[in-house]
Protein backbone atom coordinates (compact mmCIF):
# COMPACT_ATOMS: atom_id res chain seq x y z
CA UNK A 1 0.00 0.00 0.00
CA UNK A 2 3.06 2.35 -0.02
CA UNK A 3 2.66 2.85 -3.52
CA UNK A 4 -0.60 3.79 -2.97
CA UNK A 5 0.26 6.69 -1.02
CA UNK A 6 2.89 8.12 -3.30
CA UNK A 7 0.74 8.09 -5.98
CA UNK A 8 -1.40 10.13 -4.04
CA UNK A 9 0.99 12.79 -3.15
CA UNK A 10 2.17 12.80 -6.45
CA UNK A 11 -1.27 13.62 -7.96
CA UNK A 12 -1.98 15.87 -4.97
CA UNK A 13 1.28 17.80 -5.79
CA UNK A 14 0.56 18.40 -9.60
CA UNK A 15 -3.23 19.09 -8.91
CA UNK A 16 -1.98 21.62 -6.79
CA UNK A 17 0.56 23.55 -9.36
CA UNK A 18 -1.59 23.15 -12.54
CA UNK A 19 -4.98 24.38 -11.44
CA UNK A 20 -7.60 23.54 -13.95
CA UNK A 21 -5.50 23.10 -16.72
CA UNK A 22 -6.07 19.06 -17.85
CA UNK A 23 -2.43 17.08 -17.32
CA UNK A 24 -1.49 14.56 -20.66
CA UNK A 25 1.29 13.26 -19.10
CA UNK A 26 3.33 13.01 -15.87
CA UNK A 27 7.10 11.57 -15.81
CA UNK A 28 8.47 10.35 -12.16
CA UNK A 29 12.03 9.37 -11.98
CA UNK A 30 12.30 6.54 -9.85
CA UNK A 31 15.45 5.35 -8.19
CA UNK A 32 15.51 1.11 -7.83
CA UNK A 33 16.43 1.22 -4.34
CA UNK A 34 13.78 3.52 -3.42
CA UNK A 35 11.59 0.01 -2.74
CA UNK A 36 8.88 1.32 -5.23
CA UNK A 37 7.09 -1.09 -7.45
CA UNK A 38 6.28 0.81 -11.04
CA UNK A 39 3.92 -1.67 -11.74
CA UNK A 40 1.78 -0.57 -8.82
CA UNK A 41 2.38 2.99 -9.94
CA UNK A 42 0.89 2.17 -12.72
CA UNK A 43 -1.97 0.66 -11.37
CA UNK A 44 -2.63 2.98 -8.64
CA UNK A 45 -2.11 6.27 -10.87
CA UNK A 46 -5.09 5.54 -13.18
CA UNK A 47 -7.28 4.72 -10.11
CA UNK A 48 -6.62 7.61 -8.59
CA UNK A 49 -6.49 10.41 -11.30
CA UNK A 50 -10.09 9.88 -11.38
CA UNK A 51 -11.70 13.11 -11.12
CA UNK A 52 -8.77 15.44 -10.85
CA UNK A 53 -7.49 17.56 -13.80
CA UNK A 54 -4.90 14.24 -14.60
CA UNK A 55 -7.63 12.17 -15.38
CA UNK A 56 -6.72 10.32 -18.21
CA UNK A 57 -2.88 10.76 -18.71
CA UNK A 58 -0.38 9.13 -19.16
CA UNK A 59 2.36 8.17 -16.13
CA UNK A 60 5.63 7.65 -17.65
CA UNK A 61 8.46 6.30 -15.08
CA UNK A 62 11.79 6.77 -15.64
CA UNK A 63 13.91 4.18 -13.96
CA UNK A 64 16.73 5.28 -12.41
CA UNK A 65 19.52 2.47 -11.90
CA UNK A 66 21.40 2.27 -8.27
CA UNK A 67 25.02 3.71 -8.20
CA UNK A 68 27.64 3.86 -5.00
CA UNK A 69 30.91 4.78 -4.53
CA UNK A 70 32.81 2.64 -2.56
CA UNK A 71 34.03 4.38 0.91
CA UNK A 72 37.30 1.80 1.29
CA UNK A 73 38.75 1.56 -2.72
CA UNK A 74 37.18 4.35 -4.45
CA UNK A 75 35.38 2.10 -7.07
CA UNK A 76 31.89 2.96 -8.21
CA UNK A 77 29.48 0.12 -8.18
CA UNK A 78 26.02 -0.57 -9.36
CA UNK A 79 23.66 -1.89 -7.04
CA UNK A 80 20.31 -3.41 -7.53
CA UNK A 81 19.08 -3.49 -4.09
CA UNK A 82 20.30 -1.53 -0.38
CA UNK A 83 21.81 -4.76 0.45
CA UNK A 84 25.50 -4.80 -1.62
CA UNK A 85 29.05 -5.27 -1.36
CA UNK A 86 32.11 -3.74 -3.20
CA UNK A 87 34.45 -6.52 -5.31
CA UNK A 88 36.98 -5.25 -2.70
CA UNK A 89 34.24 -6.96 -0.31
CA UNK A 90 34.00 -3.78 1.96
CA UNK A 91 30.33 -2.65 2.67
CA UNK A 92 30.98 0.73 3.39
CA UNK A 93 29.19 2.08 0.12
CA UNK A 94 27.96 5.50 -0.22
CA UNK A 95 25.00 5.71 -2.32
CA UNK A 96 25.38 8.05 -5.32
CA UNK A 97 21.89 7.24 -6.85
CA UNK A 98 18.48 5.23 -7.21
CA UNK A 99 17.17 6.24 -3.78
CA UNK A 100 15.16 9.14 -5.56
CA UNK A 101 11.33 9.66 -6.24
CA UNK A 102 10.77 12.84 -7.52
CA UNK A 103 8.36 14.40 -10.48
CA UNK A 104 10.20 15.28 -13.54
CA UNK A 105 8.35 16.55 -15.85
CA UNK A 106 4.26 17.30 -16.52
CA UNK A 107 3.00 18.09 -19.64
CA UNK A 108 -0.02 19.86 -19.92
CA UNK A 109 -3.16 19.83 -22.40
CA UNK A 110 -2.47 22.69 -25.29
ZN1 LIG B 1 35.65 -1.29 -2.62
Amino acid sequence: MHEMAITESVITAVSEKVGERRVQRVSLAVGRLSGVVAESLYFYFDLATEGTPLEGSKLEIIDIPGRARCRSCGAEVELEDMIALCTCGSADLEILSGEELTIKEVELEA
